[in-house]
């Protein structure tokens, strides 16, 4: 039952978040900070869910002090402080919000794409400083000019819309052929985007493919006196390669939000991670540089706070993993309400040869309406929706999965 569903919240959960918890009458604890790890094993024992944001390390430790965690959910996009794998072998789901904050990096990447071509941060550097220095050499309108979004996803695709409404031709790369916003044109090499472009904007994800995917020899074909932004990844742009352009003059500037090893937390020194590069950056000019603000916004907290809490009540009450980021992502049609006699299954085992076949014999005596299956590595996930099944019937099927030596987790659901 639903009141007996026992949810911990840490660090402080966007409170549209907790409320729809609340809503759906599980016992919330919600706390402001995150737990020191003896604590955390303490308070995990008995819960059912949890939810944290980037600070809490979900361990293999932490994990296995947790026999009745049915699921993480992590408010924020990352998941690097969960154990993913393990959590997965011992049946337990993990959820994260990769795409509520997109709209609001589009926004400031607009911002951006004017600051640099008006140099609005040199000037109100300078001015801070007590400088007068009203230039308009070199300082253009974006109308009409063309923007290149490398990766069209999410963040791409709004940018592409916001862009056109102010009149710049945008063109875009991606390894998938996708659908155009407006007028938009997809080229078909990242070469052609370069040479065209005179702003040029990285929206794609951190991979192998993707680490250095702006260095030099990039950074030449672009044109002479263009602009370039990264609000996606570090690892995507060779830094010293942009630095050198800056300075040559062939970038007439940049933004930076994401870099290599980013400081753990604010007040860290920046130039403790990045001290190579950190009195280099500061000579360049029309240089932007952010701490990682891309999706900082009240509106994206709030947006992560409710998605990630529908898919923790998806999962409690109906099993279902879409968009889990370590299990196989398995979902039926609801069961109505009012049909009396029904049961859905949700049978988590180890994926090795054979199960289904042995899964099968168990249900197959009863009228199964609907099955669906899927693995992901190790893991397989089972949902079944049977009918005109009595409550000594349903504790027998449950008994019978729960034996065989495949299992990691039964679960029986309304
Ligand atoms: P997404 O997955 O929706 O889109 C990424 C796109 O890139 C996809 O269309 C994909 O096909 C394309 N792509 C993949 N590999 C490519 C390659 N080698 N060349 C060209 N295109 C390629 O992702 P998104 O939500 O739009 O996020 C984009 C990036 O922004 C990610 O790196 C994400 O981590 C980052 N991000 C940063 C912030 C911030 O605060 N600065 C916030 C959110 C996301």
């Amino acid at each position: 039952a639903t009141a007996d569903i026992k949810i911990l919240l840490l660090e402080n959960v966007n409170t549209a978040g907790q409320d729809i918890l609340r809503q759906q009458g599980y016992q919330v604890e919600a706390l402001k900070s995150s737990l020191p790890e003896a604590e955390l094993i303490e308070k995990i024992q008995d819960v059912h869910v949890i939810g944290i944001r980037s600070k809490t390390q979900l361990t293999k430790k932490v994990i296995d002090s947790a026999p009745n965690l049915l699921v993480i959910g992590c408010f924020c996009i990352g998941t690097n402080q969960v154990d993913l794998k393990h959590a997965a072998q011992k049946g337990v789901a993990v959820f994260n919000s990769p795409f509520s904050n997109s709209r609001s990096v589009a926004e400031q990447v607009i911002s951006e794409i004017i600051a640099l071509a008006r140099q609005i941060c040199d000037r109100s550097m300078e001015l801070h400083q007590g400088k007068w220095n009203k230039v308009s050499a070199g300082c253009w309108e974006v109308r009409g000019k063309t923007l290149g979004i490398v990766g069209y996803g999410h963040i791409g695709n709004q940018l592409s819309v916001l862009a056109e409404a102010m009149g710049m031709r945008v063109i875009f790369y991606d390894v998938v052929n996708l659908m155009s916003m407006g007028t938009a044109h997809q080229v078909s090499t990242l070469d052609e985007l370069l040479q065209q472009a005179d702003f040029v904007t990285l929206h794609v994800p951190e991979l192998p493919e993707t680490e250095n995917m702006i260095s030099t020899e990039q950074l030449n074909k672009m044109k002479d006196g263009s602009y370039l932004l990264n609000l996606s990844r570090g690892s995507i742009v060779d830094i010293q390669a942009v630095i050198d352009a800056s300075r040559s003059g062939k970038l007439a500037g940049a933004a930076f939000d994401v870099y290599p090893n980013e400081p753990a937390a604010n007040g860290d020194y920046f130039n403790n991670s990045l001290n190579q590069w950190t009195d280099a950056l500061n000579s360049c000019k029309n240089f932007i540089l952010t701490p990682h603000i891309g999706g900082s916004t009240e509106e994206a907290q709030r947006a992560i706070g409710v998605e990630v809490a529908d898919a923790l009540v998806q999962y409690v009450n109906y099993g279902t993993t879409l968009g889990a980021c370590n299990m196989p992502e398995v979902n039926l049609r609801s069961l109505t309400a009012d049909e009396p006699n029904h049961v859905r299954m949700v049978y988590i085992h180890q994926n090795v040869p054979g199960v289904l076949r042995r899964v099968n014999e168990i249900l197959g005596d009863h009228n199964v309406d609907k099955q669906m299956t899927d693995s992901r590595g190790d893991v397989a996930y089972l949902m079944a929706d049977i009918s005109n099944v009595n409550q000594q019937q349903i504790k027998d099927i449950y008994v019978a999965l729960e034996e065989l030596s495949s299992r990691i987790r039964t679960r029986v659901l309304y």
